[in-house]
């Protein structure tokens, strides 16, 4: 297959709707971010690698980090991990609060912000204060490359502006579902979001789950293989919010989105990829990516079913 003529042609089918996605704009530090943006990264198991667009430019990875963190502490917590957030999608906006409440304080899944910040949580009860430099060791790793880091503007951003993920803390905590201290949690959760990386590194940093768990690269084991098929099956069901059904029907592949822009897929034992183009639609995931990622499984028949 010309992967390299078949990305050139999505980038040109994309192009027209490139500005008609709105950036976020919750903190000002990413809505500054240039609409006309767009890059797409294929990493196949044999170290090949295809892109089109702004493959280098690296962008807020935002949610995108919650595949991240749900792998690592899935391979410490595996018993009692979802004792204490579920794994059914919620139908519901990233961040939403009513659901919590009825539902005392146990999110749906690990890739709403709630679940995302319990497994935060987690993850500070264990590393403690090495907490986030352990989350960068591991994309570090996953990606095998050294040269990830966060943008300090974006997650001061995030803090003074983030009160709902500060109300959906306080209110687990309220239901003892937040067991560190939440200023410690959310100062992680807000660099965690902050990581910036590019659609060649994010697509690279996914292979290890297209492929059981072990990068096909290097060997590397990260998770066993029933733990990357749950990472896989929670990006399927929940990867996109209460878009998450709309992607399944449309692209048909595990993927994970952000409000950077950014949203990466995986085709199980095959390769995986990143889109980027900051403008969302009006679930919060990229609009052109969500288009790229549809024309890539039509036009190529790469897609689970
Ligand atoms: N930083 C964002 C938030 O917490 C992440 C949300 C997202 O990417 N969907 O609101």
């Amino acid at each position: 297959m010309n992967y390299q003529k078949i990305l050139q042609e999505i980038k040109d089918e994309v192009k027209p709707i490139l500005n008609k996605g709105k950036i976020a704009d919750y903190i000002p530090a990413l809505g500054r971010v240039n609409p006309s943006h767009f890059a797409m990264s294929l990493s196949l198991f044999d170290g090949r690698t295809f892109g089109v667009g702004d493959v280098e430019h690296k962008f807020s990875i935002q949610s995108i980090s919650k595949v991240f963190t749900y792998s690592m502490a899935i391979s410490h917590y595996e018993k009692i991990l979802h004792k204490r957030v579920g794994h059914e999608p919620s139908g519901n906006p990233f961040n939403s609060l009513v659901q919590l409440e009825y539902e005392n304080g146990i999110p749906r899944n690990p890739f709403i912000n709630a679940g995302a910040i319990v497994i935060t949580d987690m993850l500070n009860s264990k590393y403690k204060e090495k907490t986030f430099s352990k989350i960068l060791d591991f994309i570090k790793s996953v990606n095998n490359n050294q040269n990830i880091n966060y943008d300090k503007e974006v997650a001061s951003s995030e803090a003074e502006f983030g009160y709902r993920n500060m109300a959906l803390v306080n209110m687990m905590k309220s239901f003892k579902n937040i067991t560190n201290n939440i200023e410690d949690v959310m100062d992680i959760y807000f660099k965690q979001c902050s990581i910036s990386m590019s659609s060649s590194e994010l697509s690279r940093a996914m292979l290890f789950l297209a492929n059981h768990g072990i990068d096909p690269i290097t060997k590397a084991r990260f998770l066993t293989s029933s733990q990357a098929k749950r990472v896989s099956s929670l990006m399927l069901t929940c990867g996109h919010y209460d878009a998450s059904g709309d992607f399944a029907f449309r692209v048909g592949l595990p993927g994970k989105s952000g409000v950077g822009g950014g949203i990466v897929a995986i085709v199980p034992e095959h390769m995986s990829i990143c889109v980027w183009s900051p403008g969302l639609n009006s679930k919060g995931n990229s609009l052109a990516g969500t288009k790229a990622l549809e024309l890539f499984t039509t036009k190529t028949g790469l897609s689970i079913f």
